[in-house]
């Protein structure tokens, strides 16, 4: 049994680092190794149950322990703990926001990345059953559904059978997706085909200490095939600011529902395409920028620490950027235009987790306070969607518990706009708002209309 460290110092009081992912150590999927870091870990919440209030993990957790004999984690089963594990959907909210205990603390917890550790071991087992590994392969194969499901008439066939009862009732039974998940509408009107048709121009490009001034969009599969109007958004708006943008034009999926999932010779697969394309973008001079929170997470963080001596996945990084971070860092040296047409009013924001979470501050509120008229509110708590938590069977109502907080803030600020940096968080969150908010955009949607674009 691996035993808890002793440590004079209730939490830690130095910068929080993170140890590498040893994900190709053989002893990272020895089961009884897993067991002992997480009767360790789980020993460690008991005392703590700061993260109470974040997901369904800890609740989960708790409860096990609460109910268990002893009234502590000595007499709860092994065979339960994957019950915790099945509710972490990777968001990394605990490690980034409230753990005192992560390295250079001598505990060095990571329960992220433990539960990636057994998410891993399980899928490499199966151990789940047939249909679940069915489910999860589809829903995480992002690439291929994006891709087919958004070919002309293939996609508005799908559309109109998912938005049917008749249709999702029986699916639900044959692969575990809920019938009540809104799940995302395909749209052959593609990013590539949208950005061939715009015509607006840069005047001159302009580098400052820490952009280039010319970036190449990673699409990204989400944004690519189900919001391109998004990506297209993004496109206007770094265009009408002077910046060069190209749309990267081969890629794969970042590789986060396979991460998540616990797949990782999958993330492998698509890190060694995706890698030698950013940086042959870059080696030309551009920086790269997706518009999608977790897939920027995935090379700034988590690509990097499962490949800690890839030099590449290091300089790219350094030069891959949250929309809303690039022109903040370009508004330092005046290269962000303030020609705003349009005036807003309240707007209900919501910071996605996996924006959060690479610490680089709320620098979509800072943009959008800009616009004349607006008056942000902002909610720093997850919606609970995480791209497959709240389509799936067994999770979907946990993600509409998860997500109340969120929508109850936005109901008592009662906005004209509600947004998140997250598309899927913010159609899951607008979904369950009864109040009269008008409109949910994207926040490079609600800029775009704010310059009057
Ligand atoms: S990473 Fe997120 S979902 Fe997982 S345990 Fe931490 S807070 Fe919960
Ligand atoms: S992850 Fe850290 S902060 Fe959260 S309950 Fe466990 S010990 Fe406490
Ligand atoms: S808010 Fe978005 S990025 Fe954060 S966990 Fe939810 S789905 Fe993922």
């Amino acid at each position: 049994m691996a035993e808890k460290i002793e440590s004079s110092r209730e939490g830690g009081i130095d910068a929080p680092t993170r140890h590498a992912l040893d994900w190709t150590n053989p002893d990272f999927y020895n089961q009884d190794k897993i067991d002992d870091e997480l009767y360790r870990t789980f020993e460690i919440c008991h005392g703590c149950r700061r993260c109470v209030s974040l997901c369904d993990a800890y609740p989960t957790l708790f409860d096990l322990i609460d109910e268990s004999p002893s009234y502590d984690i000595d007499t709860v089963e092994k065979s339960d703990y994957n019950k915790v594990v099945d509710e972490c959907y990777m968001c990394d909210l605990c490690y980034q926001t409230k753990c005192p205990y992560v390295p250079p603390h001598p505990w060095a917890l990571d329960f992220p990345h433990l539960m990636l550790r057994a998410k891993a071991k399980k899928f490499k087992d199966k151990k789940d059953g047939l249909q679940k590994r069915i489910r999860n392969k589809l829903l995480s194969s992002t690439d291929f559904t994006m891709k087919y499901g958004s070919i002309p008439l293939v996609d508005v066939t799908i559309n109109t059978l998912n938005g049917s009862q008749i249709v999702r009732k029986p699916l639900e039974g044959l692969l575990g997706i809920h019938a009540k998940a809104d799940l995302p509408k395909f749209k052959s009107n593609n990013l590539k085909k949208r950005v061939e048709k715009l015509t607006n121009s840069v005047d001159k490009v302009q580098a400052n200490e820490s952009t280039t001034g010319k970036v190449m969009v990673f699409g990204t599969c989400y944004c690519n095939y189900s919001v391109p109007e998004v990506g297209e958004d993004l496109f206007t708006v770094f265009r009408h600011n002077n910046i060069q943008t190209e749309l990267m034009q081969q890629e794969k999926c970042c590789g986060m529902p396979k991460f998540e999932l616990g797949d990782l010779e999958s993330v492998k697969k698509a890190k060694e395409y995706n890698a030698p394309r950013f940086l042959e973008a870059i080696n030309d001079g551009y920086d790269i920028v997706a518009a999608v929170p977790s897939c920027v997470l995935m090379f700034k963080q988590e690509l990097p620490l499962m490949f800690p001596g890839d030099e590449e996945l290091q300089k790219i990084k350094s030069r891959i950027f949250d929309p809303f971070e690039y022109l903040s860092l370009r508004d330092k040296d005046g290269l962000l235009k303030k020609d705003f047409k349009i005036e807003f009013d309240k707007i209900s924001y919501q910071a996605a987790c996996h924006q959060r979470v690479q610490n680089i501050g709320p620098k979509t509120k800072e943009i959008l306070s800009l616009i004349p008229g607006a008056e942000i509110d902002m909610i720093e708590r997850c919606s609970g969607h995480d791209g497959t938590y709240a389509v799936k069977k067994e999770s979907h109502e946990k993600s509409i518990k998860i997500r109340k907080p969120v929508v109850s803030k936005v109901e008592r600020f009662d906005p004209k706009t509600f947004t998140s940096d997250c598309p899927m968080a913010a159609k899951h969150v607008g979904n369950g708002v009864t109040t009269e908010t008008e409109t949910v955009l994207h926040p490079m949607s609600i800029l775009k209309d704010a310059y009057g674009l």
